[in-house]
């Protein structure tokens, strides 16, 4: 490690910056970020394997369901590394794509929300 990489870390700010960098170029290169997509109607759904949970993200609203979201993001912080992880991999069509019936959507979904609703009530 090198001393300019070092210096960084005397903010605060910018050493959170870079974690939110190096999550994000990790999260894309693995391929964490999923694409739930809906047939015939075209729905999609963003989900992002995290270390130990699953988000749900939307990068159209700039939603994520992650607590990095509540308490960062919407507190006029920068967004948090899954939505730029998405946003990224939009970019670079490197997201996975799973197709799923229409017809699974809402449960797809209750699904999901029941999973986050769980993970904001553990602290
Ligand atoms: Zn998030």
């Amino acid at each position: 490690m090198n001393r300019p990489y070092l210096h960084t870390f005397y903010t605060a700010d910018q050493a959170n910056k870079l974690v939110v960098q190096s999550r994000m170029d990790y999260t894309v290169r693995q391929g964490s970020v999923k694409q739930m997509l809906f047939l015939p109607s075209g729905k999609k759904l963003w989900v992002v394997i995290g270390r130990d949970n699953e988000y749900w993200t939307d990068p159209e609203l700039g939603f994520c369901s992650c607590k990095d979201f509540y308490f960062t993001t919407l507190s006029g912080g920068q967004d948090c590394y899954h939505l730029k992880s998405v946003r990224k991999t939009i970019q670079q069509r490197g997201f996975t794509a799973i197709e799923f019936d229409d017809s699974d959507y809402t449960q797809l979904l209750q699904a999901v929300a029941d999973d986050n609703i769980s993970v904001l009530g553990r602290s």
